[in-house]
Parts: structure tokens; C-alpha cells; sequence
């Protein structure tokens, strides 16, 4: 009679490096954002949606969506939360505010941070502007946060 073998697990970890590319309209996006501090998306030529962030093709339309538009950097807040969790599970200090921000012009909108604001001065609807890092690098953290609009 055979035994039934038993599956034995092994702890350990595995630390990769890894780089990958941005694509096309990524590597776009974050050169406008790094050189010109502005946000760019690109325009559905079928259904005219202005694809923010920024791809190459429509997948409502199954074409491609070469046209690329300067949208604006203030848009409207459609959803808000807060953490008290770091991305790697640690308690946080003070929490952070994340929040999606439909940018004017734009039929999409970036989950960012939001700052210079308290919870309870945010409300859904309200006019929110992006605040640009002196030093950019060409990711998304060459803007800084999102913070209500003066
Ligand atoms: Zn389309």
C-alpha cells in the first residue's frame, strides 16, 4: 500500500531587482511630466475619449490612439481614502490620503496622493490641482500630490 505524501513547505525569501519599460505612452507621459510639468493623454480619433493616463489604443475601440493632448493639471475629486498602513504593512505615523483625481479635459483620472489637506475638508465633487516636485525624475511622483484648488 502506498503512502500519501505529504507536501512540506519551505520558508524563505527571494529579493529580485527588476527594471521594466514604460511602454510607448508611459515613457511619454513621464518625460512630459519630468521635462514640462505637464500631463498629457492621448485622443480616441473613433469614440474621442482623451485617455489620461495615456494609452496607445482604445480598448473600447480596438484602434489606436495616437493623438496625444496636454490635459489640464486641476480636475475634480471622485473618490478618497486614508491609511494607516505603508505599502510594505507598517503602521504609519501620520496617515496618508489617497485619492483619484479626474483631471479636466480628460475622460480618466490618477490615484495620487492628497495633500495640504485634513479628511474632513475633502468632499467628493470638489476642485482639486496637481502640486509638481521641484526635482522630477520621470515618474509619477514628479507629481507630488493632489491638493484642493486655491
Ligand atoms: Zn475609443
Amino acid at each position: 500500500m502506498e503512502s500519501q505524501v505529504q507536501p512540506i513547505t519551505i520558508a524563505g525569501s527571494i529579493h529580485i531587482d527588476y527594471q521594466w519599460t514604460a511602454g510607448i505612452a508611459g515613457s511619454r507621459f513621464f518625460q512630459e511630466l519630468r521635462d514640462n510639468a505637464r500631463i498629457m493623454g492621448t485622443r480616441c480619433p473613433k469614440c474621442g475619449r482623451v485617455l489620461v493616463p495615456p494609452r496607445i489604443f482604445c480598448e473600447e475601440c480596438f484602434v489606436d490612439a495616437e493623438e496625444w493632448v496636454e490635459v489640464s493639471s486641476k480636475g475634480r475629486l471622485i473618490t478618497f481614502g486614508e491609511t494607516y498602513l505603508s505599502t510594505d504593512g507598517t503602521l504609519l505615523d501620520k496617515p496618508w490620503i489617497l485619492g483619484i483625481v479626474k483631471l479636466d479635459g480628460a475622460d480618466g483620472g490618477l490615484i495620487h496622493y492628497i495633500g495640504e489637506a485634513n479628511p474632513e475638508d475633502l468632499k467628493i465633487g470638489m476642485q482639486m490641482e496637481a502640486v509638481f516636485s521641484e526635482e522630477r525624475q520621470g515618474n509619477i511622483l514628479d507629481i507630488k500630490y493632489f491638493r484642493p484648488a486655491r
